[in-house]
């Protein structure tokens, strides 16, 4: 994420109601039973207790949002979208693994939405929706552990966007002409029913139907459409594991560019008109055309610097949003979202969400707390982009940050709170750490590091112990005071 307004409205404090069911067991079917029913399930082949899973898949900044229990590999939503009521008709289909012999579970999803009819692998499932974000689901006999099954939700209802007083607004936001979503840090849910999980990334299907002339971007790479008398229906699928704050769809009015960037990889680009100040003599078209060429350009330069592309196509989206104001690293498609109409973001700018794609994307925290990871390396890329296209030196932005007022000094880059996610902590500070690292262990090693970070944790999540420990392979002197320093000492440190 990058360029925060401050965006105002309380976030309601929503409770999860366990309900009664949380402390039965419910009996499994096609699992023998061996003995007495005891009520200490051990993994010794009594498998017969079964237990509801998490509530919560306890990130400390986010206890509720995230459940246990299983494992969500493929979400295969399809939506109805309704331009006049501003309402959907949806249904998702998860396929998902139990972790552990589950009676129940839970999965994110915020009011109002309705939940109308709920299967597990085709059975009808008994589900209650609670605490304004839980739908929590008991399926007609227990899943045992290591079964993958299959949950399908039919619900409807008009999305409503997060609006947190600290983190600024989240999830499914409406624009103009459509809407657009932007889920970091937990805005998923606001659209369909999901594991929020940082750690639980799975692969998408996306199928949206929505009244003739409006277009449908998303994840990953088309995969069909069809015009119906009154409608058209887009797919797009996401082949690549995703985190859910990272999934995004939008629905508006879009001039597209498909093409390839110059070592072929598919770059589908997109911009609102609505976005776009046409004074200067700059066409809508111009514009369209040259957010797709400079992301091309941008990637190109990312992959020398970074290793190849993680994902099979890349791109970017520029949408009016004025209750936004800040752009997004969605997986392969970032979002620009834009207060009023101008011209395209700087490309130091583009390149700080795509660099978000090996920093974030592939590589995610596996906390909230561990999101300097992706904000620093992000933030660092603007530099590097700067040094290495004739402006400023890392260095010279180095000391310029350096000389930042308090504000950036205050608290812990590692550890922010969760109300400081955002902060220029997390950014600033962040980036000012990853030069003090290059500065330390000389250029070669890191830019040896920053290539083999992303491809060894491709796919997956780490934490900025695992990021120490691995930094520490790339050189001999001891890293442990440099990161107490600059990660986990509130203050200005000292050079
Ligand atoms: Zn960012």
């Amino acid at each position: 994420m990058a360029g925060i307004n401050p965006r105002a409205r309380k976030v309601a404090a929503t409770v999860v109601t366990a309900g009664v069911l949380a402390s039965l067991a419910v009996a499994c079917t096609g699992v023998s039973h061996s003995g007495s029913d005891s009520a200490s399930a051990k993994p010794t082949g009594s498998t017969h207790d079964f237990t509801p899973g998490a509530a919560g898949s306890g990130d400390p900044y986010f206890p509720k949002m995230g459940n246990g229990g299983y494992d969500a590999e493929h979400y295969d939503l399809s939506l109805t979208y309704n331009a006049g009521t501003k309402a959907i008709n949806a249904t998702a289909k998860i396929r998902a693994n139990a972790l552990q012999d589950l009676s129940r579970f839970d999965l994110d999803l915020r009011d109002p939405l309705k939940v109308s009819k709920v299967t597990v692998d085709g059975r009808p499932a008994t589900y209650e929706q609670t605490g304004g974000q839980e739908l929590v689901i008991t399926p007609g006999s227990g899943l045992p552990k290591g079964r993958q099954f299959t949950v399908e939700i039919a619900y409807a209802g008009t999305p409503k966007p997060i609006k947190d007083k600290a983190l600024g607004v989240s999830g499914w936001i409406p624009r103009h002409d459509g809407v657009v979503t932007l889920s970091q840090p937990t805005g998923s849910a606001t659209w369909y029913p999901v594991n929020e999980s940082l750690r639980d990334k799975a692969t998408y299907d996306f199928t949206v139907t929505v009244p003739k002339g409006l277009k449908v971007l998303a994840n990953g790479q088309p995969a069909g459409e069809q015009t119906q008398s009154a409608t058209t229906t887009f797919r797009w699928t996401n082949p690549e594991p995703t985190a859910s704050e990272l999934v995004m769809i939008a629905i508006g009015h879009f001039e597209v560019r498909d093409t390839r960037t110059k070592s072929g990889l598919r770059n589908i680009t997109a911009v609102d008109p609505k976005a776009i100040a046409t004074t200067g003599g700059q066409t809508v078209a111009d514009a369209a055309n040259q957010l797709n060429r400079v992301t091309g350009d941008d990637i190109e330069w990312e992959q020398k610097l970074y290793g190849g592309f993680p994902f099979s196509s890349v791109g970017g989206i520029i949408v009016l949003a004025p209750s936004v104001g800040y752009a997004l690293e969605c997986q392969t498609r970032p979002v620009y979202a834009t207060g009023r109409a101008g011209g395209l973001p700087p490309a130091f700018m583009l390149a700080h969400e795509l660099g978000h794609q090996w920093f974030g994307d592939t590589v995610t925290p596996a906390r909230w707390s561990d999101i300097w990871l992706n904000e620093g390396f992000a933030t660092y890329t603007e530099w590097l982009y700067t040094e290495q296209h004739g402006g400023k030196t890392a260095q010279q932005m180095f000391d310029a940050a350096y000389r930042s007022p308090t504000t950036v000094w205050k608290g812990k880059v590692a550890k922010p709170g969760r109300d400081h996610l955002f902060d220029p902590l997390t950014y600033l500070r962040a980036g000012m750490t990853l030069h003090q690292l290059r500065r330390t262990i000389g250029d070669t090693a890191f830019f040896q590091l920053v290539k083999d970070w992303p491809k060894t944790e491709r796919n997956g999540n780490a934490t900025t112990a695992q990021f120490i420990a691995f930094a520490q392979h790339y050189t001999k002197k001891n890293l442990r005071p440099l990161f107490q320093k600059w990660l986990y000492t509130a203050g200005k440190p000292a050079l």
